[in-house]
């Protein structure tokens, strides 16, 4: 490959992953899309014709992995707040989402994918409708996105519909960007989808050879109801529908029972845990730890900005690091270095990632996100991870690289025109009636 594809990035400090820090000079080198050396010091190889970008008052980290969310509900920031989840989704957010256009996904998506690259994003999750749209936006905006259409199964003729809609969108929009744009198929829950046509979409999930988003077990009401309607819990339900026999990310996860976690744990069911969006809607608190003992893999997420309300993972890290020593009075219960892998590896490893991505090693992606270590959050550095955990935020983020191509450099977006966004959701906005 030529060399101008190679850049060799020299930094402050690196994090190549959660368990292997330097805190000094280092370096990241990659070509093309993929990392090809890091480590601490000066880069020792051939220079000959490397494009070097030298930022020795930064420290270089893998990009933020989103594993759960609904990009373009970003339009609906602010519009439902402090009701239960049943109350937000049935009285707030249906009557809006009736009024989505193509257009208006497009310009939701490409808001939350400024929101998220600003904040050190590279990757995300989004089950929405006219996905087409929210895919443009993110092949557009220089994301890496693992995008679902929103399967509800009201009727026959959504089921039908929705099933069309995975297939096309597969067809067309699958390993696009190469390889930012990967589909999966997204049944939104199972008390909106029923067994059948569950089976339908794991069957359909084999035959595509695509992998599954659902939201599960997210509220007591949804279990109690799950009992009531099948006798079984959310999980142990869509179980028996054979959702687990194909790879399976479950949102939320927040009232599982350790029959539920050893069936997750039994069939390698990822979970993206919500930290902020339970809490805002009064759902309560995953069993981030429990579940991770169980071996199973935890990915962090936002969740809508609808319930959330931002898309800032620097937010959900530090509050999975926090939350959960003081639900279990133990302060060793989610270290900085496990919250920061939940974040990142396990994240990507929870989106169906190859073994290696979220992390700046040899092989992964080239998806770096630097912080400024001038600022206050870096000052000073006992332990570079913890600074990055416990005190910094998105504020801290410079600049932003996605499979090797700058995203955000000097704190600006420079493959999304923010003033074209921001005049076109508020025009959007301001139609909708509410
Ligand atoms: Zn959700």
């Amino acid at each position: 490959m030529a060399n101008e594809h190679r850049v060799l990035l020299e930094v402050g400090g690196l994090i190549r992953s959660a368990a292997d820090v330097i805190d000094g000079p280092s370096y990241v080198l990659w070509n093309g899309s993929t990392i090809e050396a890091s480590g601490g010091g000066v880069y020792d190889g051939d220079r000959t014709g490397l494009h070097v970008v030298r930022k020795m008052s930064s420290v270089a980290m893998p990009g933020l992995v989103n594993t759960h969310g609904h990009a373009a509900m970003t339009l609906f920031r602010s519009a439902g707040d402090d009701v239960p989840l049943q109350t937000w989704l049935t009285e707030k957010m249906f009557p809006l989402e009736q009024q989505l256009t193509a257009e208006a996904v497009y310009w939701g998506t490409q808001l939350a994918c400024w929101e998220m690259a600003v904040s050190g994003t590279t990757c995300f999750t989004d089950m929405y409708f006219y996905m087409e749209e929210s895919a443009r936006a993110t092949l557009d905006s220089g994301l890496r996105g693992i995008l679902s259409v929103g399967l509800l199964g009201f009727t026959e003729e959504m089921q039908k519909q929705g099933i069309a809609d995975s297939r096309s969108f597969k067809a067309g929009w699958h390993q696009r960007g190469d390889g930012r744009i990967q589909v999966t198929l997204g049944p939104h829950a199972p008390y909106t989808c029923p067994p059948a046509f569950l089976e339908q979409v794991t069957d359909l999930s084999a035959e595509l050879d695509l992998p599954i988003q659902i939201h599960l077990s997210e509220t007591a009401y949804e279990v109690e109801e799950s009992h009531r309607q099948h006798g079984k819990s959310p999980i142990a339900h869509v179980r028996d529908c054979g959702l687990f026999t194909r790879p399976v990310l479950a949102a939320h996860c927040v009232h599982v029972n350790a029959e539920d976690i050893k069936i997750m744990a039994e069939h390698d069911v990822r979970a993206a845990h919500n930290p902020q969006s339970n809490l805002k809607l009064g759902s309560g608190i995953a069993p981030a730890v429990a579940l991770r003992n169980a071996g199973i893999t935890v990915g962090l997420g936002t969740d809508g900005a609808a319930s959330n309300n931002n898309l800032d993972m620097f937010e959900e890290l530090r509050l999975a690091a926090l939350l959960h020593k003081g639900v279990l009075q133990d302060a060793t219960a989610v270290t900085a270095s496990e919250a920061f892998q939940m974040a990142t590896a396990d994240g990507a490893r929870a989106v169906f990632q190859p073994a290696g991505t979220g992390t700046l090693t040899p092989g992964a992606n080239a998806d770096v996100v630097l912080l400024n270590l001038d600022n206050p959050s870096f000052i000073p550095t006992y332990n570079l991870l913890s600074n990055v955990v416990y005190a910094a935020s998105a504020s801290d983020v410079t600049d932003v690289y996605v499979a090797g191509q700058p995203i955000v450099v000097n704190g600006e977006p420079v493959t999304m025109d923010t003033e074209q966004i921001r005049w076109q959701v508020r025009r959007i906005v301001g139609k909708f009636s509410r």
